[in-house]
Order: C-alpha cells, then sequence, then structure tokens
C-alpha cells in the first residue's frame, strides 16, 4: 500500500489524485490540498520517506 506524500493516508495508485515520481520513487498525494501542500514544500516530505539513511 502506498501513501500519500503529505497526509499519510492510504492511498490506492489507481485513486491517487496525481502521482510524482521524483529520484526514482513514485509519491502520491490523494487530493488536490494535498497536492499544493507538497508542492509547497516538496523537499520536507521527500526527506520525510527516507527509506534510504546515508548517515553513518
Ligand atoms: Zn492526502
Amino acid at each position: 500500500m502506498t501513501r500519500c506524500i503529505t497526509c499519510q493516508k492510504p492511498v490506492n495508485r489507481n485513486k491517487a489524485h496525481m502521482t510524482i515520481e521524483l529520484k526514482g520513487d513514485l509519491y502520491l498525494t490523494c487530493c488536490p490540498m494535498c497536492q499544493s501542500v507538497f508542492e509547497k514544500n516538496p523537499e520536507k516530505y521527500i526527506h520525510q520517506s527516507g527509506r534510504k539513511h546515508s548517515k553513518r
């Protein structure tokens, strides 16, 4: 299950408001509101998803 990048609600990929592909990862937004929130501050949400921890 993929989650909305801003509100963290589970979102079916086929029903997502929008899908955003960044650096090989797929991000979904569930509604126009989440979309605008994400666009205001995309880096904040991209870093939150951090599957890759580059810290040592
Ligand atoms: Zn959302």
